[in-house]
């Protein structure tokens, strides 16, 4: 019998591992070659399924998700770029350098930093860290963009000056740091994996403590490869990704220790498919306002939608246009329809044949902050940022499609596999022994 049984699962302090951009392919292939050391005892432990992301499967959406258990249409976090109706400006979290400093920089700092969690996600929404420490629990962040919590951290620099809320370990990018841990930061080599490096630093301090019952330890560097060499080519970044995690299993004294210790959740917040061509929505609607990054776009616009959506017909950029008609939702594909509600669906089933298509197409429209019209991209193609970036010839992510919203999903010493990243909030909260938000979705035992 393996020591990770010797403690109750149920006192395991859980660990949530996300690889920004991670496919379920490479993650499998890299098993089946063996070449992962820490990822393969996690897999030799646990239990392993694909599961789905949600839309746009864009990365601020997707770790709100995480960290919230809800679709956008409760954590109200619509794209990378969005049009901000009640400020009248656009809200940029980092589409790439070039779009940041098309919407200001300082703003798109501000944003990113402070105001996806102070402002723009949604007040009914309740994040993990808010959960578990509210119940006694003591919750922990490292890096990810979807923070908010209970206790005001004091920036590290001098640029920032307000304090961020965030879990009482709370760490983010040497911007705020709850405990001094001496780990060093460096944006200056990205490629090499500079940022998880940091992560590391920061994990590694933390369990050498023993510091937290909740930790979320993410990785971004991996998303960065892999959008510059293309899905399931960026073999280094998951083998550094591997090396971060055997040091949180080193820092536990091993592995038995560390699977007596900790419960693993790993997962990616979506997935990625390779694109080779470029579109410019902006383009179609010079009457518009449209935010388009990556493989999601989206028009904010008056009038008739359906003469909008139309204009979209034939588009061989385009998979599906989604808008909201009064309390019906309607996907269209090249002028064919499908009209739903929850519990009504009339039309082409078939648009809308993509992973939880129904239910993350019907999410997405219903968040207030969302375009009029949601633009979800066909395969091989991206649509062109504020400043006109892409990342053709390499990886990209946001639409429906089954590519960009798979994900892999691991899970060691819990009693559910998730089987959408929405499910991972409710299944830390039940290992918790702490009730979900209302609008969690249901868990099945696994
Ligand atoms: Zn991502």
């Amino acid at each position: 019998m393996p020591a990770s049984a010797a403690l109750p699962a149920t006192e395991k302090k859980v660990i949530l591992v996300v690889i920004d951009g991670l496919t379920p392919s490479m993650l499998e292939d890299t098993l089946e070659r063996g070449t992962a050391p820490a990822l393969a005892l996690l897999s030799e432990h646990g239990r392993y399924r694909r599961a789905v992301s949600t839309f746009p499967s864009l990365t601020p959406v997707c770790l709100s998700a995480l960290a919230t258990g809800a679709h956008p249409d409760v954590h109200e976090i619509p794209h990378l770029v969005w049009y901000h109706r009640g400020e009248r400006r656009l809200v940029e979290y980092g589409s790439s350098f070039g779009a940041v400093r098309a919407a200001g920089t300082k703003r798109s700092l501000v944003d990113t930093v402070y105001g996806l969690n102070a402002s723009h996600l949604g007040h009914r929404a309740v994040t993990v860290y808010e959960a578990l420490e509210d119940a006694g629990h003591t919750a922990a962040a490292i890096n990810i963009t979807c923070y908010r919590g209970r206790h005001p951290h004091r920036p590290t620099v001098p640029f920032l000056t307000r304090p961020a809320y965030g879990p009482s370990r709370f760490f983010f990018y040497n911007l705020f740091e709850s405990d001094v841990t001496g780990a060093p930061l460096s944006v200056r080599n990205r490629p090499r994996g500079t940022i998880d490096a940091y992560a590391t630093a920061v994990g590694r301090w933390l369990v050498t403590r023993d510091g937290f019952d909740f930790l979320v330890f993410y990785l971004s560097d991996y998303d960065y490869a892999s959008h510059a060499q293309g899905p399931d080519a960026a073999h280094a970044a998951l083998a550094r990704c591997d090396d971060a995690i055997g040091a949180l299993v080193e820092a536990a004294g091993g592995a038995d220790e560390f699977l007596e210790r900790y419960a693993v959740i790993l997962c990616s917040d979506h997935g990625q498919t390779t694109v080779g061509e470029v579109a410019r929505l902006q383009d179609v609607f010079p009457d518009a306002i449209v935010t388009a990054s990556n493989r999601a776009g989206m028009v904010y616009a008056d009038g008739d939608l359906a003469a909008l959506a139309a204009r979209l017909d034939g588009n061989p950029a385009v998979d599906v246009v989604l808008r909201r008609e009064g309390g019906e939702a309607v996907a269209r594909r090249d002028g064919a329809e499908l009209r739903f509600s929850p519990g009504a669906i009339d039309g082409d089933v078939s648009i809308l044949d993509h992973p939880d298509g129904l239910e993350r197409a019907w999410a997405a429209l219903a968040n207030p902050n969302a375009g009029e019209l949601i633009v979800s991209a066909a395969a091989g193609w991206e649509f062109a940022d504020l400043a006109g970036r892409h990342h053709s010839g390499g990886g990209s992510h946001g639409s429906l499609i089954a590519g960009d919203s798979e994900v892999p999903m691991l899970t060691v010493g819990l009693d559910v596999l998730p089987a959408s990243i929405v499910e991972v909030m409710p299944a830390v909260l039940a290992h918790f022994g702490v009730a979900p938000p209302p609008y969690a979705r249901r868990l099945a035992r696994a």
